[in-house]
């Protein structure tokens, strides 16, 4: 008989692991506390970009492997999930240089703008430096992309439970037993975690060589104008005199066009958190925006929150202890690639090795080793 694998979490990376495992002809079972598209954790709403451009050769072949992934999954789920819009990079020349170097060497097509071009090409954007821009970025439907993965595993016979709570995590000497605070404990033959703002709480007491996960509430804002589906997305990447120290990130959505701040939130504890929009914060948003994006300076904004999950080197953890594999830290760009982070869910639960980059116990920034 197959293998059973059980799942905590149905957020995008549960879904994914669920959709890949299940397709491998895996028996899997979906535990998800809360009901299907809740708004409590890093996987809501209506849209995160898609793009190609890192730095690092390493993501930019990952965000490769997931796109026809993406692909794949709207055939067979018969939903549309990615919507290719194109996608900008600007702000500090260093970066978005090596941007550009990067996605040629992938041997993917880009384009380097001037200010005046990119102006012209999209006037509700302003640039100060050469801007470049990728044809196969754009928008990932949130939303629609976690209930297509459910979907699309549920029609490979997972069992998918909404409103499910994990109690514990226990490896056995044959497999896990995993509690639950309804219908008794699930065993199966492994176990896959991924519980977003909630692995500091659940994680420790599982697997060792977990690196500190900083979980912080952020906050970007919605504005409604017309033709915001017609967007872009974009990065402005800090440096050149732009001092926001993570950036700011946007794109169309079916809710407006989003803008946020990158990763500059303050710490949270999941369970605590109201979800109160930080007035501050907003007004520094909508600041950033009158000067930055005039085709947004007269509209209204509307705050969403929702949770990152980030480790010291903004890599994140997917490796394996056992009958346990784990899949956290996704430090706030994790969703582009989701369908590969299912992949290599299923690699590790089958015995293979997993990437050393994202291994338990790697040598963090700061450590020796
Ligand atoms: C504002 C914002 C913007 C972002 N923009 C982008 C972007 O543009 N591009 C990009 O690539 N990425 C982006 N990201 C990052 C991306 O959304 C996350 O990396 C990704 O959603 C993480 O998914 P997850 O499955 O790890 O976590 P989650 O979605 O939080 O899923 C974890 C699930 O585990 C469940 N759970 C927790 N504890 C238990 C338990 N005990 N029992 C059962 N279930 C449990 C939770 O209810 C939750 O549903 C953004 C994130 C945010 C917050």
């Amino acid at each position: 008989m197959a293998p059973s694998v059980v799942i905590v979490g149905g957020g995008v990376m549960g879904a994914a692991a669920a959709w890949r495992l299940a397709a491998r002809g895996h028996r899997v079972t979906v535990l998800e506390r809360f009901g299907p598209g809740h708004d409590r954790g890093s996987s809501h709403g209506s849209s995160r970009i898609f793009r190609l451009t890192y730095a690092d050769p390493w993501y930019v072949g990952l965000a490769l492997r997931a796109l026809p992934l993406w692909q794949r999954l709207e055939e067979e789920s018969g939903r549309p999930v990615l919507t290719v819009t194109g996608a900008i990079d600007h702000g500090s020349p260093r970066v978005v240089g090596e941007l550009a170097a990067t996605l040629a060497a992938a041997g993917r097509p880009g384009q380097v703008l001037s200010p005046a071009e990119a102006a012209e090409r999209w006037p509700g954007l302003r640039s100060d430096t050469a801007v470049l821009h990728h044809a196969e970025g754009g928008r990932l439907h949130a939303d629609d992309a976690v209930a297509a993965l459910l979907a699309a595993a549920s029609g490979l016979g997972a069992d998918v439970r909404h409103g499910v709570r994990v109690r514990g995590v226990r490896p056995t000497g044959s497999g896990v037993t995993v509690g639950t605070d309804q219908g008794g404990p699930v065993v199966a033959d492994a176990a896959v975690v991924a519980v977003g703002g909630w692995s500091p709480s659940v994680l420790p007491d599982v697997v060792d060589g977990l690196p500190p996960l900083r979980v912080t509430q952020e906050q970007p804002l919605h504005f409604a104008v017309d033709g915001a589906l017609e967007w872009p997305a974009f990065v402005h990447h800090p440096g050149a005199g732009f001092d926001e120290p993570g950036g700011v990130y946007g794109l169309g959505s079916a809710d407006g066009v989003k803008v946020g701040f990158h990763a500059v939130g303050p710490v949270v504890d999941p369970d605590l958190r109201d979800r109160t929009p930080d007035p501050v914060a907003v007004d520094r948003l909508e600041a950033y925006v009158r000067t930055w994006l005039p085709g947004l300076a007269q509209a209204v904004s509307e705050p969403v929150t929702c949770l990152y999950t980030s480790t010291p080197d903004h890599d994140f953890v997917v490796d394996r202890r056992g009958p346990v594999t784990v899949l956290a830290g996704f430090s706030g760009h994790g969703f582009k690639f989701a369908p590969v982070i299912g992949e290599l869910a299923a690699d590790l639960v089958e015995g293979r090795p997993g990437a050393r980059r994202f291994a338990l116990g790697r040598a963090l920034p700061g450590t020796v080793g």
